[in-house]
């Protein structure tokens, strides 16, 4: 056990230690003092593999394997607790959204576990309809996680669906190529601001 504890220079990614500190709320990380306070004030932190002052640490020097594929960024609930009482003023929080689009955008999140394919689905509809369906979100989340739960739930759905609180048609807006188009402008503008940096 305390073997996996321990960390090796070699293990160490420069560049994603780089790439940390010049994230949207990774600026300041090299200034934690380690005090812990995020951790404790974390309401959630006794569930998680890293707990944020340990993913902070590990970040910034660079164990990209350990931070990418921590059960602690999906997880983090973004009640911004850790934020608010940091002595030094970190973005813990906002960190933690930058690491989620790197652990999405590598393919390294915990792949059976239902809160970062329930992040991709959600953002997928949202792309092709401009609205989100709640029966499709929740069918494709359970099939690619755990299907046995799918027919767990298949009486509450009906249940739903009868009383017209669930629909398996996807709505979709006005003008979605517009919002598309707007999607991917966002996306480039953010790609162009990370390699100005
Ligand atoms: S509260 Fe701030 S300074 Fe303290 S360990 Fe957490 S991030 Fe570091
Ligand atoms: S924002 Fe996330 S990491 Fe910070 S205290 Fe809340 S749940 Fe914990």
């Amino acid at each position: 056990m305390l073997q996996q504890n321990i960390k090796y220079e070699e293990s160490r990614d420069p560049d994603f230690a780089r790439w940390a500190t010049e994230q949207t709320g990774g600026e300041n990380i090299r200034r934690c003092i380690q005090c812990g306070t995020c951790s404790a004030t974390c309401p959630v932190s006794s569930y998680m593999d890293h707990t944020p002052r340990q993913l902070i640490h590990l970040a910034r020097e660079g164990f990209k394997k350990e931070v990418l594929s921590s059960f602690t960024l999906w997880l983090c609930a973004s009640c911004y607790s850790c934020r608010v009482d940091c002595p030094k003023d970190i973005h813990v929080t906002d960190f933690m959204y930058a690491l989620k689009r790197r652990a999405m955008a590598e393919r390294v999140y915990p792949k059976r576990f239902p809160i970062p394919v329930l992040a991709q689905e959600f953002s997928r509809m949202v792309q092709w309809f401009g609205r989100v369906n709640e029966t499709i979100v929740a069918a494709v989340m359970f099939l690619r996680t755990d299907w046995f739960k799918l027919l767990g739930q298949t009486g509450l759905g009906l249940k739903l669906m009868r009383t017209g609180r669930l629909s398996v048609f996807p709505e979709s807006i006005r003008g979605r190529s517009e919002l598309q188009r707007m999607l991917k402008a966002a996306e480039a503008s953010k790609e162009k601001e990370v390699a100005s940096r």
